[in-house]
């Protein structure tokens, strides 16, 4: 199948006389008729037993993620931070280390940066474009993973995936890859190298703002067993001494992530979320089509504006990543725009406050058209070090253009440009 149709079809199995919608399963429990048949569960999870663990609408969810990206697996979350979080933990414990890319999405830099570090998890950061020499510098005996995202937010840089995954793979580590903006409909890290996919499904995979949620994906392509994760070879105490890789091949990672992760911090979406989640993905071909094409539109006018200092969105030729872009995202660059309005943050303030068509909201790739102001708003916390680090300017606009008719969003612009003056 093709993705536009596994948007429709993957997941869940119209059988015959079955709902043709894909039914909420609002029960945290399942019965059976014997006791051995549960313990036979606990040995080897095959059916649904618990919330925590899994339920059937979320799982259909998981199903179609993970065919849409690739992957052997995938497991839903409660948000995309949550889905960030695990990740790491999957791989790291206290006393170790992985690598990220400096530019990456502000609540990660902050839980990487600070809140991992509290558990004793070291995070190194590195310029994307650093050169091979300073990238291996980077690299300790005790680093367990490489962290990238395909196309930055708000930045919108685009990450040299197959680089970084030669890089993580040199180093006998996988590469993580946060694939929210672009989603597997853009571009799909798998097919350049990339081993573990995570979203936050809140943005673009939703779409309507209804539902909050994240994915882990997991290609199935990392061989654990190369001597660096011995938590994958070596039995786990914590549950009843299996031993991933052998019990569970291709899977180990995601299964490794459930039936230790997930069962310790429970972090699960609710199955009303995951429905609402379901209806956001049957659309997103289509939807990640119209978002690029409006975006391109709105980049290029925007471009010709005297008022715009400087303009980010990697599918306008001219643009720093257009080559790259190219390269990993051939059919769109997705929705977001990120430009620089010329009289710093006053001017942006009051740009954003004239707008009436377009919504001032902490958000981004919604249905419809908003915008939001990184280093008042989402990127706070961050330091004017770390701003810079991740691209961020202070008359910097994140424009995340939506559904509306693309003259509505242009006009929407001029008027609060002239309102400027
Ligand atoms: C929003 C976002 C997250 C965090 O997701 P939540 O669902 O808000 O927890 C992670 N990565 C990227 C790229 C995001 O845009």
């Amino acid at each position: 199948m093709k993705l536009e149709t596994k948007c429709l079809h993957e997941g869940y199995e119209r059988a015959n006389g079955a709902p043709g919608a894909l039914p909420i399963v609002q029960s945290t429990t399942y019965v059976f008729d014997s006791t051995q048949h549960i313990a036979d569960l606990f040995n080897m999870p095959t059916e649904h037993m618990y919330s925590r663990f899994s339920n059937p609408t979320v799982d259909a969810v998981e199903k179609k993620i993970a065919a849409l990206e690739g992957g052997v697996g995938a497991m839903c979350t409660s948000s995309g931070q949550a889905a960030s979080l695990l990740s790491i933990l999957n791989l790291c414990k206290a006393g170790d280390s992985f690598i990220a890319c400096s530019a990456i999405y502000g609540g990660t830099v902050n839980l990487f940066a600070v809140t991992l570090k509290r558990f004793g998890i070291e995070c190194i950061f590195v310029d994307p474009e650093a050169d091979d020499e300073t990238l291996q510098a980077a690299v300790k005996p005790n680093t367990r993973a490489v962290f990238g995202e395909t196309l930055a937010n708000p930045a919108l840089n685009v990450f040299d995936i197959e680089r970084f995954a030669n890089f993580a793979h040199r180093n006998n580590i996988p590469l993580i890859i946060d694939n929210t903006f672009p989603t597997p409909i853009l571009c799909r890290p798998f097919e350049f190298g990339a081993d573990i996919v995570v979203h936050s499904t809140t943005k673009y995979m939703d779409g309507h703002a209804v539902q909050g949620g994240g994915v882990i994906v997991d290609s199935g392509n990392f061989d654990w067993t190369n001597g660096n994760f011995p938590e994958f070879t070596e039995p786990d105490e914590s549950y009843h001494g299996v031993v991933y890789t052998r019990e569970f091949g291709k899977m180990a990672y995601i299964i490794k992530a459930r039936m230790q992760l997930m069962r310790d911090l429970g972090c699960y979406p609710a199955a009303n979320s995951a429905f609402l989640l379901n209806l956001g993905l049957e659309t997103l071909a289509v939807r990640m089509e119209r978002y690029s094409r409006n975006a391109e539109t709105v980049a290029k006018f925007l471009q010709s504006r005297d008022e715009v200092a400087a303009i980010s969105y990697p599918g306008l030729e001219g643009d720093k990543y257009y080559e790259r872009a190219q390269k990993y995202l051939p059919n769109g660059c997705s929705g977001v725009i990120s430009f620089n309005i010329k009289g710093g943050r006053d001017v942006a303030t009051k740009f954003m406050d004239a707008l009436k068509l377009a919504s001032r909201e902490v958000h981004v790739a919604d249905i419809r058209t908003c915008v939001l102001h990184p280093a008042s708003m989402t990127h706070r916390q961050l330091t004017d070090e770390q701003l810079v680090a991740a691209g961020i300017d202070a008359g910097m606009i994140r424009f995340s253009v939506g559904l509306e008719n693309v003259e509505d969003i242009i006009a929407d612009i001029t008027q609060a440009f002239e309102a400027c003056k």
